[in-house]
């Protein structure tokens, strides 16, 4: 079983997609993105509720 996350799936016009087997290292992989990609360095709770709503087990 593994994580995957998509950013389009939060909405936003991206098409980031990232998987990890472990839920804490794909939130980093997302954390890491957030903040390079869309200049997020810091995650705010409702929009990590969101992502956390959006991670799908596969
Ligand atoms: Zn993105």
């Amino acid at each position: 079983m593994k994580y995957t996350f998509a950013c389009a799936d939060i909405g936003m016009n991206c098409g980031f997609k990232a998987e990890d087997s472990d839920k804490n290292k794909l939130l980093e992989k997302i954390r890491k993105h957030a903040k390079e990609a869309h200049g997020m360095s810091n995650i705010d709770n409702a929009t990590l509720e969101k992502i956390q709503k959006a991670i799908k087990t596969v």
